[in-house]
Parts: structure tokens; C-alpha cells; sequence
């Protein structure tokens, strides 16, 4: 049998062991005694402030640059290089940064970004990351503040969405996977918690409902779930672009009436295209008389709730079973910060908590403080989100995030009458919320030109989609920085650019 047996090193600095005592063979274990911490702490102190400053004036001085600006190839191959044997200073990753990274992002910081449906972050938010990274908290449990920290964040959402003191929340990385852990829990309020062990039968005959302009994520959670895209019926949408109620029922009637078992509905609180709000109110009563799970993905819309004005257009929202929204889109929260909030809160754990032997709960001690993060979601190592989210709310406040939120649909209608004042645009969807929808008089291809350009222009960025079968010039007003000067020059971009590009394909 081999003993250690451990001596110090007379010279103090390294640790010597002494192996095998039988056989007196000595075999020394010696360790670098080198950590990963700088060597000069002054020199790395003067390096982060310059850092720190570095971002500081990116943010201060956004609108000096572009928007967005094409990548070039020597940029890009910059980063097609074998990894580092050797290590450099931080200064030079630094420098590559600033130089290769930064002025090349896609600019949702930008107050004239407005593509898809993009936050523009804080300085605030930044600053909470910092400290984060710097503590390297793990949430995925365990008797901690930083964990603590998430459940106040919970406690102040489930106030803000009336939801009750035993509802369930997580931080996630988005409204992605905050819309595919509502439909695992669904599946288990349908199925029982059982069919975490027995899955699901091939013809398990589950079907879900969603309107026809639900996020992508919705289907790609039917089908991580197992149960399928084509068992997500995608329910017609009236005049302004909402559920259709009635087709809904219908679709749900007729299912049954076929054996099939319907078991959720997902209403949109601001769809991605158009910014429509499902009617909640009504869709709560369906879901209420034919017994099915209610989700909302509430991506960006749900925290209009924030604002005094958008609140009321949210009403309903409140029946939900589950609501996935994001921090990172209309909260400003820095990427990635998703929640998702479950009526039921005993539910969602059981439908997630996995025992293990290493993962044992106490009373006492670090082990303390179950259920764990890790228990209402598959993630185990979280990171600290919440410090974002609770540093936003904490700073701003919720009457500031609020008016700000109003803000953008202000500046959404502004765009609006910009627009009907022009001769050469067209609206293509009502303004519910942020989200305009129009055209260049013209061809498909020209409004898709129209909007590469503006984007290489680096003047403003919108984005594309199509609406009733035509594509559309989408402006999303979601970052908090964008003012009335901001959609001036998108629609100024946009009529010179329009007629620039006409000219050239006639
Ligand atoms: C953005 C969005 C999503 C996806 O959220 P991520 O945070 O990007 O995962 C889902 N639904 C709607 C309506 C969205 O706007």
C-alpha cells in the first residue's frame, strides 16, 4: 500500500510530496505554484480602468459612429488563427477588441438601431455585469445572497404580473427557452409528472394552439418537447394581425371531436413582426372552458405592464398558467437575461426536479436553501442574471423603465404619421405597440434593397419581414436610445434611397 506522505519544501514556496515509504522510492509532486491571477496587480488595475473607460466613451459617443458597418475579410480572418500556446498581455486582446470586435457589432446599442427586436443595453446594466463576473456566482442553488438576489427579482415579477406568492420563476437565457420550459410544464399538467419517465407515446395525440404569427420558438419547443410542429395548429389572424377567438374554439372543438387532446394555447403579448397583442382576455376564457394550459409569450410586450399606457392592452394576461418574456429586449437588461413565470410553482418544480446524490439538500450549511434554481428548469450552472435585472430595476425604477417603454411607442406613431405623410411610403400593419410596418412604393426587391442599403449606410438599421404576403420595411423601436431625430433620417434614408434605387432598376 502506497502512503503519502506530504513535507514541505525547505525552500518554502513549493509543496514536495514523498511517495511510496515502503519502498522508500521518492517520487516528488511538485506544483507550478502559479495561479492564473496577474503578477502585477497595479499593471492590471491601470489596464481594466482603461478598459472600463474604453466602454464607457463607446457608449457615451454611440451616435458618432454608424450604425453597423461591413465586416472586412481581413477582419474576419484576423480571427481564423491556431490557438494560443503562449501567453500575451491584456493589452493586446485589448487592443484587438477595440479594433476588430467592437466597430463591427451589430449595433443594437445604437440609437439607430431598430431591426428585429434588439435592447440596447445600460451603462448600468454593464456595470452589474462586471461585479457578477466577478463574484462567478453559480445559481444553479445552494445557501447564497446572489441567489437570494434572483428570488427578490421573482417576488418583484410575480407583483407586477398578479401572479400569487407560490408561482414559480427563472432567469434563462431567453424567452426561447422560457417558451420551451412552459410547454414542459403543460405536457406534465396534461400527462402527469409520469411522463418524465415513461415519455411520450408515438401517438400521444397532444395538440397545441398559436396564432399564426407565434414565434418560431414556439414549434421548436412543440418539437423539443417531442411532441412535434404539426401538433401546433397555427390559428388564423384577424384585421390587425391578432387570434382569431373564434377560429380558435372552432380548432380546438374539432380536435377533441377527432380524438385528439388539446392541451395549450400560447397567446403573443407583441408578435414579432407586427407587435400585435393576442385578445388575452378572451383566449383566457377559452382556455378556461375547454381546461387547457394558458401560456403568454410575452417576449417583449410583457413588460409594457411596466407603463401605465401599454398595461391595460395587457389585461387578461394576468390569467395565464406560464409567461416567458425577456429582460434583455424593451428592460434594456445586456444579453441574455429570458424569464419565465409559472402560476403554479409546485408544478414547474415537479416537473423539473431531478434528485442526485451529489446535489443533496441540508438544512444547514451550503446545502441549504431548497428548492434550488436548478429544480425549475434544465440548466444546473446559471450564471447571475438576476444582478443585471435586479441593478436595472433598482437604479431606473419601475416608473422610469416604464415611461421609457412608452417612449418607443410614441416615437413608433410619430414614425407612423411620418410615413402616411409621404406619397412614395405605405403602412402595411396597424401600430399596436413599436413596431412599424411599411413600404417603399415598388417591388419586393426594392424594399429589400432599400433596407440592405440603409443598414451599409450605417444611417439607421431597419430590418425586413413580410406582412399579408408582402415584404415589409420593419422598424422596431425597442432601445431606449432612439429619439424623434433617429426616425427623421430613417425616414429621410429611406425616401432617398427609394428613389435613388428606382431610378437605377428602371
Ligand atoms: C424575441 C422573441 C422571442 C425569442 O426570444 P429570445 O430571447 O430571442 O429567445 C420569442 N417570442 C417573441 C414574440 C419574441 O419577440
Amino acid at each position: 500500500m502506497d502512503v503519502l506522505c506530504p513535507v514541505h519544501d525547505q525552500q518554502g514556496k513549493r509543496d514536495v510530496i514523498i511517495l511510496n515509504i515502503r519502498s522508500m522510492e521518492r517520487i516528488y509532486l511538485e506544483t507550478s505554484g502559479e495561479t492564473l491571477d496577474p503578477e502585477d496587480w497595479q499593471d492590471f488595475r491601470r489596464q481594466s480602468h482603461r478598459m472600463l473607460d474604453d466602454m464607457l466613451d463607446y457608449t457615451e459617443n454611440l451616435r458618432s459612429r454608424p450604425v453597423w458597418q461591413t465586416i472586412p475579410p481581413a477582419v474576419r480572418d484576423a480571427f481564423n488563427q491556431d490557438m494560443p500556446e503562449q501567453s500575451a498581455d491584456m493589452t493586446s486582446a485589448h487592443a484587438i477588441f477595440m479594433q476588430d470586435v467592437l466597430p463591427y457589432a451589430i449595433g443594437n446599442a445604437h440609437p439607430g438601431f431598430m431591426g428585429w427586436v434588439h435592447g440596447g443595453g445600460t451603462p448600468v446594466g454593464m456595470m452589474a455585469e462586471m461585479l457578477s463576473a466577478g463574484l462567478n456566482a453559480n445559481l444553479g442553488g445552494r445557501e447564497q445572497m446572489p441567489v437570494e438576489v434572483e428570488r427578490q427579482v421573482l417576488r418583484w415579477m410575480r407583483e407586477l404580473f398578479s401572479f400569487p406568492d407560490t408561482a414559480s420563476g427563472l432567469f434563462v437565457t431567453g424567452t426561447s427557452m422560457a417558451n420551451f420550459i412552459s410547454v414542459l410544464v403543460a405536457r406534465a399538467a396534461h400527462l402527469g409528472v409520469a411522463v418524465r419517465d415513461e415519455g411520450l407515446s408515438v401517438d400521444h395525440g397532444l395538440v397545441a394552439y398559436a396564432s399564426g404569427s407565434a414565434h418560431v420558438s414556439i414549434a421548436q419547443a412543440m418539437d423539443m418537447a417531442g411532441l412535434g410542429t404539426l401538433a401546433l395548429r397555427k390559428v388564423c389572424l384577424d384585421e390587425n394581425f391578432q387570434m382569431d377567438v373564434k377560429a380558435l374554439e372552432a380548432a380546438i372543438v374539432k380536435d377533441r371531436a377527432q380524438g385528439l387532446k388539446p392541451f395549450m394555447i400560447t397567446a403573443t403579448a407583441g408578435t414579432v413582426d407586427v407587435g400585435a397583442i393576442d385578445p388575452l382576455d378572451e383566449i383566457a376564457d377559452i382556455a378556461k372552458r375547454h381546461g387547457l394550459w394558458l401560456h403568454v409569450d410575452g417576449a417583449y410586450g410583457a413588460l409594457g405592464m411596466l407603463s401605465p399606457d401599454i398595461a391595460p392592452m395587457l389585461k387578461g394576461m394576468e390569467r395565464a398558467d406560464s409567461i416567458a418574456f425577456d429582460f434583455h429586449k424593451w428592460g434594456q437588461v445586456p444579453y441574455d437575461a429570458g424569464f419565465v413565470l409559472v402560476k403554479d410553482g409546485e408544478l414547474h418544480r415537479r416537473a423539473f426536479a431531478t434528485p442526485a446524490a451529489y446535489l443533496q439538500r441540508e438544512l444547514r450549511g451550503m446545502a441549504a436553501g431548497s428548492p434550488w434554481p436548478c429544480d425549475f428548469g434544465p440548466d444546473l450552472s446559471r450564471s447571475f442574471r438576476a444582478l443585471k435585472a435586479w441593478f436595472t430595476l433598482k437604479v431606473y425604477g419601475a416608473e422610469k423603465l416604464g415611461s421609457m417603454i412608452s417612449n418607443t411607442c410614441v416615437l413608433a406613431r410619430y414614425l407612423k404619421q411620418r410615413i402616411e405623410a409621404a406619397p412614395m411610403l405605405e403602412m402595411l400593419a396597424p401600430v399596436a405597440l413599436n413596431i412599424v410596418c411599411f413600404r417603399y412604393q415598388g417591388s419586393d426587391k426594392l424594399n429589400a434593397d432599400i433596407v440592405v442599403a440603409l443598414q451599409e449606410s450605417g444611417i439607421a438599421a431597419p430590418s425586413t419581414t413580410m406582412v399579408k404576403g408582402r415584404l415589409a420595411i420593419r422598424a422596431a423601436i425597442v432601445n431606449h436610445r432612439t429619439e424623434k431625430r433617429d426616425i427623421d433620417a430613417l425616414v429621410d434614408a429611406v425616401l432617398a434611397l427609394g428613389e435613388k434605387l428606382w431610378s437605377m432598376n428602371e
